[in-house]
């Protein structure tokens, strides 16, 4: 609640919306709805084909008056949902230039944890990967921008518009002939669903 405020005071006129799979909405109580509500903060559903208590949510969103939107319009593009696959090269023999140049993620899904700024979600999250599979994927402090030690915004977003040298670990983005589309559904935790 304290960080829909902190961004609505920072920033009044911004349309700010919390993206979610849905499935921890029902459980919300109402001072989340209601701090939403006082901060004009949209809820946005990611949907995927699995179990949501719609009518639970469609209740909650306008008992207190926020604006509900879904990313997927109709049940058949939910259930025809799929997910790209965008291959991490564990070799990391990749070219950062031209990663960087075909990804989708930077300036769009940029990732704040514990202080620092990625570009990117691989990048502030591949330690999970790393962990699970026993593979050493270095991210350093060369991949993201401490936010208590930015000289200033500008350095910030100079440093979001280069390419970091984690890039080389990943095939490019969605848009290179490397990437493609599974149909969801819920992983095998087998590292072939990741390179
Ligand atoms: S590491 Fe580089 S290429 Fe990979 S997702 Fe992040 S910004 Fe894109």
């Amino acid at each position: 609640m304290k960080l829909m405020e902190i961004a609505r005071s920072a920033f009044p006129e911004t349309l700010i919306a919390i993206y979610t799979n849905g499935i921890l909405l029902s459980k919300m109580d109402s001072t989340f709805w209601q701090s939403c509500h006082d901060n004009n903060i949209r809820i946005m559903i990611t949907a995927y084909p699995i179990k949501l208590d719609v009518q639970a949510i469609k209740n909650a969103v306008k008992k207190f008056g926020v604006t509900l939107a879904w990313t997927s319009a109709t049940d058949a593009a939910i259930m025809d949902a799929s997910f790209i696959v965008n291959p991490i090269d564990i070799s990391g023999s990749g070219d950062i230039v031209k990663s960087f140049a075909f990804c989708h993620d930077p300036n769009k899904c940029i990732t704040l944890k514990h202080g620092k700024l990625y570009p990117c979600a691989f990048t502030a999250h591949v330690n999970h990967f790393s962990k699970y599979f026993g593979i050493d994927i270095p991210i350093t402090e060369a991949d993201c921008i401490d936010i208590y030690n930015a000289s200033g915004g500008d350095k910030v977003l100079e440093k979001l518009a280069q390419p970091i040298p984690a890039c080389k670990y990943c095939s490019g983005g969605r848009f290179t002939e490397s990437s493609r589309k599974i149909k969801w559904h819920r992983s095998e935790r087998d590292i072939s669903e990741w390179v």
